[in-house]
């Protein structure tokens, strides 16, 4: 492709986008696909000759979109939000067109200092501890790909402090204990497995009637683990859980671990970023206790895909663990201990500028415009309860204090059936996607308002449709 190829696809390129974004609500929100429709239209070889890009743009359009779940779509209530704004994208598109390495501050100084500086806007604009600043004696921040990496990150380094920086000396890794709820991310027990504890030496902690950590019940294994010979070594706090929207009281954990000498992670991947409203602080209470936070503005900021904020007050830890200096990498501005190497705070060695689909949303949307986005979607999520609420047929099943509700079919009893059915019937439409959930044994819709694009008609249309089938 040539430099003016590049411009005129470019410029297209980019009205694509625009009308994609903007008639997304026009397709099915699911993908109306079979397994292996996708590759059986497309060419089993790959080309010899380079071919024009508007034959590429055409599948495309033609094969490739058909083909997707529409996340921006006003009618995606499934899963999680996975919003993007104008600006983000073209943050990321910055990004490929600068092409820079930034594992080292010294490989490309500005990639590592933006985003040292969105770390540190961040935890003001959500209102976090200051000892997660990067200007506080032994904590900051990084942005990490995803919520999993942050929590295996999270875990080596409470591996690393709980055994003194003696990993693998005997026994020492296969003697810790990590504690969470059945509630928490499947990531937790992937780091835990990745890290060598293993799913053997991983507590499930009863949960109460709103699906959050009981913290008597924390305690007694603790004291059962420790009689047993065994070291706990990490608790993981969910700041509203993938299934439910469960929030651990991590103001009660706190201590616990504090007196333990146990790590405390806070694992507030979808939720978090809710405080970037004032009266949704509250979702990050007891902050002041854990070790490490994460958070994902790629899920509910309209910064796309994959942008996670980790932050931990133990750097001293994280660099123990995930540090490692081969000769091609020194460099006098980090043996002076002068600035960042963001290598060591993170599994892979290379890394992208992911800090400017950040900044670019921050500074071109502005915070008011995710406040607004966050408070309509909390709204629309109060007041389709109410409506639940008032319909003799549905249940609500799970507290809902942010932007999902649990509901559940009333008549369906333990069995799940007539929910389960609800779910298929309303996805087979393509008007609206739900995502099933099983809370103590119940199937439960799952209905995630969070889509950028999502105002009250769109859940007033849903509700319509869900009482339309059930
Ligand atoms: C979505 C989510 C995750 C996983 O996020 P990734 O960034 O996709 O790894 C982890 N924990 C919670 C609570 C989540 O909601």
């Amino acid at each position: 492709m040539t430099p003016e190829e590049f411009r005129i696809h470019g410029h297209a390129l980019i009205d694509w986008i625009a009308d994609y974004v903007e008639d997304v609500e026009e397709r099915p929100v699911g993908a109306m696909v079979e397994p292996g429709d996708v590759r059986s239209r497309l060419p089993e070889h790959p080309p010899t000759e380079p071919e024009s890009f508007d034959a590429v743009m055409a599948d495309v359009e033609q094969i490739v979109v058909p083909g997707l779940t529409q996340w921006q779509h006003p009618g995606f209530f499934a899963y999680f939000p996975s919003n993007t704004s104008y600006p983000s994208i073209l943050g990321e598109l910055l990004s490929a067109g600068l092409g820079v390495q930034g594992m080292s501050w010294v490989t490309s100084p500005a990639c590592t200092e933006v985003e040292t500086l969105m770390l540190d806007w961040m935890r003001e604009l959500l209102d976090l501890p200051e000892r997660f600043d990067s200007r506080s004696d032994n904590g900051g921040g990084v942005i990490q790909g995803t919520a999993s990496e942050a929590t295996l990150v999270a875990i080596l380094s409470a591996r690393w402090r709980a055994t003194a920086g003696a990993v693998n000396a005997d026994g020492n890794t296969t003697k810790l204990v990590a504690y969470a709820t059945s509630q928490a991310h499947s990531s937790i027990e992937k780091g835990l497995r990745i890290a060598g504890v293993g799913t053997e030496r991983i507590r499930v902690v009863a949960h109460d009637e709103s699906f959050a950590m009981r913290t008597d019940a924390l305690e007694e294994m603790i004291t059962a683990d420790r009689a047993a010979g065994l070291v706990p070594f990490f608790v993981c706090s969910t700041h509203g859980t993938t299934s439910s929207m469960a929030f651990d009281p991590t103001s009660a954990i706190g201590p616990i671990c504090e007196r333990e000498g146990i790590w405390l992670h806070v694992d507030a991947a979808m939720s978090g970023i809710a405080a970037l409203a004032p009266e949704h602080r509250w979702v990050n209470d007891g902050m002041g206790y854990a070790d490490s936070y994460c958070t994902n503005p790629h899920k509910w900021m309209g910064v796309n895909f994959d942008c996670n904020l980790y932050w931990t007050a133990d750097r001293t830890a994280l660099l123990g663990a995930l540090s490692i200096l081969p000769e091609y990498l020194r460099s006098q501005a980090a043996e002076a201990g002068a600035v960042i190497d963001y290598r060591d705070w993170q599994i892979p060695l290379g890394r992208r500028f992911r800090a400017l689909k950040l900044w670019f949303a921050i500074r071109c949307e502005g915070v008011a415009a995710f406040q607004t986005m966050i408070r309509r979607h909390v709204e629309l999520t109060h007041d389709l309860a109410a409506l639940v609420t008032a319909d003799d047929r549905f249940e609500i099943v799970a507290p809902h204090p942010l932007n999902l509700l649990c509901l559940a079919v009333r008549s369906d009893g333990d069995s799940g059936a007539a929910t389960d059915r609800l779910i298929d019937a309303a996805n087979a439409t393509g008007d609206a996607l739900f995502t099933r959930t099983v809370l103590d044994g119940r199937s439960v819709l799952r209905v995630s308002i969070g889509a950028r694009a999502t105002e009250r008609h769109h859940v007033d249309a849903a509700w319509n449709l869900l009482t339309t089938l059930a």
